[in-house]
């Protein structure tokens, strides 16, 4: 079985028949799963949204500013938001637009009592 995981969560699998198979067909397993719409790699807003990170978010950041890759702030159209573990929560100054300067906490528990009175934000 080979499987594809995001956030710890299998999100694709399919059945070969030994490990040369299922290595000879992993670029094609793979292609499939992006054609079938499992390669969508925004954040969920339950996981940390760092690369490579599966745990369960903590924070929950309001982006200030959208930067363009060249340094300029970029017309931002709605909120967005991010979400981190407790590891990943501070994010140093670094980036522009991945910085503890650009966000403001959104305390997670509004979102939370939000969907348990069938709200949606
Ligand atoms: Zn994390």
């Amino acid at each position: 079985m080979v499987q594809f995981f995001r956030k710890g969560k299998v999100i694709h699998s399919v059945r070969r028949r030994n490990i040369e198979t299922a290595a000879g067909f992993l670029y094609a397993d793979m292609l499939t799963a992006i054609d079938d719409g499992h390669a969508y790699f925004a954040g969920d807003g339950e996981h940390c949204d760092q690369e490579g990170c599966g745990e369960k978010a903590v924070v929950r950041y309001k982006i200030k500013k959208k930067f363009c890759r060249d340094g300029r702030v970029h017309e931002q159209f709605g909120t967005q938001y991010r979400h981190f573990c407790d590891q990943h929560k501070k994010r140093g100054d670094c980036g522009l637009d991945d910085a503890d300067d650009n966000y403001e906490e959104i305390p997670i528990w509004l979102d939370q009592k939000a969907q348990d009175i069938g709200e949606h934000t």
